[in-house]
Order: structure tokens, then C-alpha cells, then sequence
């Protein structure tokens, strides 16, 4: 690997939230502190000392920022209040830029306006979709009812029109992130050319990767096990809730009322209940600021708990209303609900904070492999 020196770089990720970086005189304290830093993979330090020097390509070739799960331990000890907690987190910002082909990802999070701006394309889209585009070819709203009272939710949101919407959205999105997590294993485990990983333990050591996403081991390892229990529930609903509406949308989306303990209901009351408290947890801790891992927040920070909380209100709505009868209610609430949710999906999981879910595990698996790889 090439030791190129880039003067510039403290100036970018000046822009990505880090902030008195130079305030760090490398006593390790931090290091020391770490309930995650390992043997081979040691952080936050060391991180510090690349950022300050100027090195691009070690710096992006890091795995070391994903396997911090922010539990602020390092940012209390710190003696020279450098905050390394932060410089992590904005560090896992930059490297989501610096996976990230398109650009978007450097535009979202380095400039409001871009962001807010793309939102608002796609809601304005949505909107325009169910108000416009759809009843040019026939579905309309109706207050007429089912037989047991609920609302024809179908005949304004045609099940297979918006099943097929779901998964190109889905093949998109996943498109995008999988060729982002394909350079990040290229420039974590390729690029340096030095030591090579054969198929066979790349095979072998994938269910780290399952397990990682599924459980989150390493996070049960810092001291706040609240936070990781929340983390845990926001992140189960989230992908319940992903599943149900992409993969099982018509048993989802159902004109029916169903009997309360029937699966698709349960299954419905869990991924909200998890969205809801892991929400409560984030949005209580960055307005009271009093832990240090919410002390500072970045506009995506707030943007996103914005959208997963409106998703999550709305999704609520149309249940409530729908259950009781109420046409027009349930149509403006869906409405509202996929002005946010497309958004959301389309930008927060390929190119912003959501694509944490998809980093972090693959950056366990990673670590896993280089710990097995060979010289060449
Ligand atoms: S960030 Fe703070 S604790 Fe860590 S090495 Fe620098 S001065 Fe020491
Ligand atoms: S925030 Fe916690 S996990 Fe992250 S570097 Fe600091 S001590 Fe380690």
C-alpha cells in the first residue's frame, strides 16, 4: 500500500462532524478504556494518529471504526476531552462516503440542503403517484366498506402495483449497498496486496456475519446493556418490518381484520413496539444530552430519527383507521406514510445511517478474515 500523505483530509472530515481531533496528545487512555479494541485491532487511538497524519488510504482501508459500538467510555476518560467517541462515529460517516461510488453518500452527509432536498423529490413523488398517476388508471378512494367494517385499503393502494414497487425499490437499494460493501472488502482486504485469505475460510467464517447482524455480540459487550437491548429492538423491527412489507406484502396489506392473536397482527404490534422504544431511547438521550454518545448530534442523526419515527406514527395511523372504518383518514395517513418511507429506504439504507446495519457485520467478518489471512 502506498503511504501517501493528504494535507487536505483534516479539512474533510472536519465536515463529516469530527471536531477537536488535534486536541489528542496520545496518552492511550482511550485505547486502554476500550471494552472492544483487540489484540491487531486497536481503537480509537490509533485512528486518531491516521487522521492527524494524513493518512487517506490507512485510514479508509480501516476496519477498526465499525467494530466501536460508541459507548462513550473513551470520551469520559479521555484527559484531553478529544472526544474519540465522536471522532469514531464521524469517522464511520466518512468511510460510508468513501465505500460509497455514486457520491451521494459524501453529498448527504456534508450538505443539508442535498439531503433534505432528495427527501423532499421522492415525497413530493409519492404523493404525486397516489393523487395523480393512479387514478389515471382507474383506483380511486372510496368510503365504501368491507363487510366487517374495515377499509378498502387496496382499492386505492393496488396490492400488486405496490408490491411490484416495493421490490424495485428493494433490488435497488440492495444493488447499491452490496456493490458499496464490495469495495469496502476491496479495500480492506484486496487492496494492500500483502496478505491473501483463502475461499476456504471465507466460507467458514460467514455465520459470524448472520450472527453478528442477528445478535450483535460485540455491542453486549459494552457496559450500557440498556443501550444494546434498545439497539437490539429498534433493529429487529426495522427488519420485521422490512420483510413483512417487501417480501410478504399481500398477507401484510390485507383488507381483513383479523383477530388480534393472529400472526401477521402479532407480528405487526412486535416491529412497532421495537421501533417504538429503541426511538423513545434515541430521541430522550440526544434531547437531554446528558450521555456522553448523545451529547453531539449530526443533522442525519435527527433526520433519520425523524423519518423512522414518522414512518412508524403513520404506520400506526393507518392501522387505527383502518380497522375502524375510517376511509379518508386511513388514505391520508398511507400517503403520508410512504412520502416517508420511500425517502427513507431509498436514502438512509445504501447511502446514510441505516447502512450501519449492513457495515458493522460485514466489518466483524472482515476482522475475522484478515486475522486468518497469509502473507503472499
Ligand atoms: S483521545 Fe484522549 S485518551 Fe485517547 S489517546 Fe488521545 S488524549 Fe489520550
Ligand atoms: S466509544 Fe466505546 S467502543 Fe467506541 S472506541 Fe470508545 S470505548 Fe471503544
Amino acid at each position: 500500500m502506498s503511504i501517501r500523505v493528504n494535507p487536505e483530509l483534516r479539512n474533510q472530515l472536519i465536515q463529516y462532524g469530527i471536531g477537536d481531533w488535534n486536541a489528542c496528545y496520545h496518552c492511550g487512555t482511550c485505547t486502554a478504556m476500550c471494552p472492544l479494541s483487540e489484540e491487531g485491532f486497536l481503537f480509537p487511538r490509533k485512528k486518531i494518529r491516521l487522521m492527524q497524519m494524513g493518512l487517506e488510504a490507512q485510514l479508509e482501508s480501516s476496519v477498526e471504526p465499525w467494530l466501536c459500538y460508541y459507548c462513550g467510555d473513551c470520551t469520559k476518560t479521555c484527559p484531553r476531552d478529544a472526544n474519540p467517541g465522536e471522532l469514531m462515529m464521524s469517522l464511520r460517516r466518512y468511510l460510508t462516503s468513501r465505500y460509497d461510488w455514486t457520491g451521494l453518500s459524501k453529498k448527504f452527509y456534508t450538505s443539508e440542503t442535498w439531503e433534505i432536498g432528495f427527501i423532499l423529490f421522492f415525497a413530493v413523488m409519492v404523493v404525486l403517484s397516489f393523487l395523480v398517476i393512479l387514478p389515471s388508471f382507474g383506483f380511486r378512494f372510496t368510503t365504501e366498506l368491507t363487510a366487517q367494517g374495515g377499509v378498502k385499503v387496496n382499492s386505492f393502494a393496488p396490492i400488486h402495483i405496490v408490491e411490484k414497487f416495493d421490490w424495485t425499490m428493494a433490488i435497488i437499494v440492495a444493488s447499491l449497498l452490496i456493490s458499496n460493501i464490495l469495495r469496502m472488502y476491496y479495500k480492506i482486504i484486496w487492496k494492500s496486496g500483502q496478505e491473501k485469505v483463502s475461499l476456504f475460510v471465507h466460507i467458514r467464517e460467514f455465520w459470524l456475519l448472520i450472527f453478528n447482524f442477528a445478535v450483535q455480540p460485540k455491542f453486549s459487550k459494552c457496559d450500557d446493556k440498556n443501550y444494546w437491548i434498545s439497539h437490539w429492538f429498534l433493529m429487529s423491527g426495522y427488519t420485521i418490518m422490512f420483510i413483512v412489507i417487501v417480501v410478504y406484502l399481500p398477507w401484510f396489506q390485507t383488507e381483513k381484520i383479523l383477530p388480534i392473536y393472529n400472526l401477521q397482527r402479532l407480528l405487526g404490534y412486535y416491529a412497532t413496539f421495537g421501533l417504538l422504544f429503541g426511538l423513545l431511547v434515541a430521541i430522550i438521550g440526544r434531547a437531554r444530552r446528558e450521555d456522553v454518545k448523545f451529547r453531539f448530534s449530526h443533522v442525519s442523526d435527527w433526520l433519520f430519527l425523524f423519518m423512522l419515527t414518522s414512518t412508524v406514527v403513520t404506520g400506526i395511523l393507518i392501522h387505527i383507521f383502518r380497522i375502524n372504518g375510517m376511509a379518508y383518514a386511513t388514505y391520508i395517513a398511507y400517503i403520508a406514510h410512504m412520502a416517508v418511507l420511500v425517502p427513507m429506504i431509498l436514502i438512509e439504507v445504501p447511502f446514510s445511517k441505516w447502512s450501519h446495519l449492513a457495515y458493522r457485520p460485514f466489518a466483524v467478518y472482515f476482522t475475522q478474515l484478515k486475522k486468518y489471512a497469509i502473507p503472499r
